[in-house]
């Protein structure tokens, strides 16, 4: 009966254990989401862009090894929505919420599963297309630029539309910083450029 005792008393701890591991898993989770557009964070954005990072560099550096079973590039998206303060000034801060959540839904919507979607800041969002180069990139970009832009966005009584500017560059070095800088200067230049457009970044 000692010995009965002691197993039960086992498979106690070890329910227990994986209910806590349950538990850490929600949380990791949690810390890594964007609760309010239901998207990556910062942190977890940057996180699962540093991971991918990893893996396309990894290729480089071994280029006639395992080609297939390895991500062969990274196109990054940086996206900003154009007069976003006009949309609080004019509909209030509710609507401006409201605005972002349906960007972040079209925004997952037109990518894949495996693709990254991440609240970089405020309004500004981060799309990470695996195993995508410049000219994919643009392409997605372009559609999703295209999308907002014939989009009625809905809040209470008001129907309002809005466009987004998009930066667009590929990993190339390896260096995620340098490739999100890339993506964040041809953002600055399609604003410049007049907004609601796509630019991207030439590879040199
Ligand atoms: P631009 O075309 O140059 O990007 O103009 P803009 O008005 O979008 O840019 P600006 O950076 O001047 O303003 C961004 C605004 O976004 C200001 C800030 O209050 C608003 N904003 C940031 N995060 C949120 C949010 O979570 N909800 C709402 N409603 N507004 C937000
Ligand atoms: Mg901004
Ligand atoms: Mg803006």
């Amino acid at each position: 009966s000692n010995i009965m005792h002691q197993e039960s008393t086992q498979s106690a701890d070890k329910q227990k254990i994986a209910e806590l591991e349950a538990v850490v898993a929600d949380l990791k989770r949690q810390l890594s989401t964007d609760q309010f557009m239901h998207i990556l964070n910062r942190q977890g954005l940057m996180d699962r862009l540093e991971s991918i990072s990893k893996e396309v560099r990894w290729q480089h550096g071994h280029p006639d090894k395992r080609r297939n079973a390895i991500i062969k590039s990274l196109a990054i998206l940086f996206i900003d929505v154009d007069h976003f303060k006009q949309i609080n000034d004019q509909f209030g801060h509710a609507a401006g919420d409201e605005a972002l959540r349906q960007l972040a839904s079209i925004l997952v919507d037109e990518v894949r599963t495996l693709d990254v979607v991440g609240r970089y800041g405020g309004e500004e969002l981060v799309v990470g297309l695996v195993g995508a180069d410049l000219a994919d990139g643009q392409r997605v970009a372009d559609k999703i630029r295209q999308r907002i832009e014939s989009t009625e966005f809905r809040f209470e009584q008001h129907i309002f539309k809005f466009t987004v500017s998009i930066g667009v560059a590929e990993l190339t070095n390896g260096d995620l910083a340098t490739v999100l800088e890339s993506a964040d200067r041809a953002l600055y230049e399609a604003k410049k450029g007049g907004r609601n457009r796509v630019v991207v970044v030439p590879i040199t």
